[in-house]
């Protein structure tokens, strides 16, 4: 029986998702060949890298902008320097939410000058820290949009003149926004876009080139952008299943569409959280993530009888991650409402019979 998949990532992609994208491991579009046996100088795959990196852009509403899409490899974490290497000439601001951010400053720190602009480590990061400044003369500002470990999701985009740049991983098309408010953005692809191998990175052409260091081949943007994506062979699948996964968003609506769905299975999910006295929210009520869920039981000898109950449910992947403990549900595009609904009946049942 298929599972009700609420893992943090990789994570929950569409089944037809996965149907076709298997199928096409077999016979790509009954061509004879597998998408994995094939060059990627085929005119096969050069159209699937064309319409990957044109959908991105038509989903964020990016198209005409100056942007372009590439797909890259050595995941989020490699972005962590990436940005730093093309972007840092003397110093850049970090808005630091914890475990991912944290890693972004470290890597950054080693091309110069970080300025820790905020940080919510008081509370080990259950809230998005607001009402700083963010000082002139700096390179850029990072930020990550959603705390994947914690839960917890800007809101509202800081309003800054400055370069701004945000890891995206395990939000990026949950949610109407202005993306053209970003300068660079980047994500791996195994939140919510695809199976892991890939990293998503969306940057303003404009912003480039303003660095005297030398930067290798592979790590500069501006050679990914010349050659189309294409510079050193691309990791063909993972490319090819998240085009899948962006045509699916496409047809069910969009980022509007999607926005709505999820807000519809956060609000949900919280609203059984608050109302059921057996269970505690972790991140601070209006900095909570839509995508991931982060609580725990207020009954702590309550977690065997809660961890038998949701397993034999058919759910998957509810356990927190250790540096917070508890429980996150992650309820990225491809998670129905359905299964939203099936954890919040074990959780008031949970109650019934305590
Ligand atoms: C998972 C995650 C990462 C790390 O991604 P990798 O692709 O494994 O390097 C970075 N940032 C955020 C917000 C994440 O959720």
């Amino acid at each position: 029986m298929k599972k009700h998949n609420f893992s943090a990532g990789p994570c929950i992609l569409p089944q037809e998702v996965l149907k076709k994208a298997a199928q096409s491991v077999i016979d790509l579009d009954g061509s004879g060949l597998s998408l994995i046996e094939i060059s990627h100088r085929s005119e096969a795959f050069v159209s699937i890298m064309e319409k990957a990196r044109h959908l991105v852009l038509e989903l964020l509403d990016l198209e005409g902008k100056g942007y372009q899409a590439l797909f890259l490899q050595g995941g989020a974490s490699l972005e962590f320097l990436m940005v730093a290497y093309n972007l840092m000439e003397n110093s850049a601001g970090y808005i630091n939410t914890g475990t991912w951010s944290d890693k972004a400053i470290k890597e950054a720190a080693l091309f110069g000058r970080v300025v820790e602009i905020a940080s919510s480590k008081d509370e080990n990061y259950n809230y998005i820290p607001k009402g700083y400044a963010v000082p002139e003369g700096l390179d850029y500002l990072h930020l990550t949009t959603n705390n994947t470990i914690f839960g917890t999701q800007f809101k509202k985009i800081p309003q800054t003149e400055t370069v701004l740049v945000a890891d995206m991983s395990s939000d990026i098309f949950s949610r109407s926004m202005d993306y053209s408010r970003f300068d660079l953005i980047y994500a791996g692809a195994q939140k919510n876009m695809g199976p892991a191998g890939t990293t998503l990175v969306v940057v303003k052409e404009e912003i480039l080139g303003k660095v005297t260091r030398k930067i290798p081949s592979m790590l500069d943007y501006a050679v990914h952008i010349a050659k189309e994506s294409m510079y050193n062979t691309p990791p063909v699948f993972a490319v090819y299943t998240s085009l899948l996964t962006l045509e699916w968003l496409k047809a069910q609506g969009g980022i509007e569409a999607i926005g709505e769905e999820n807000e519809k299975k956060a609000r949900l999910l919280y609203s059984e959280i608050d109302l059921n006295p057996l269970f505690k929210g972790y991140a601070q009520v209006e900095d909570r993530s839509m995508m991931n869920a982060t609580f725990t039981l207020t009954e702590p000898a309550l977690k065997e009888t809660f961890d038998a109950a949701w397993k034999s449910a058919g759910i998957s992947g509810l356990n927190g991650h250790r540096s917070v403990g508890g429980y996150r549900a992650s309820m990225y595009n491809a998670l129905p409402l359905e299964s939203v609904g099936v954890l919040v009946d074990v959780m008031s049942d949970l109650e019934r019979k305590a």
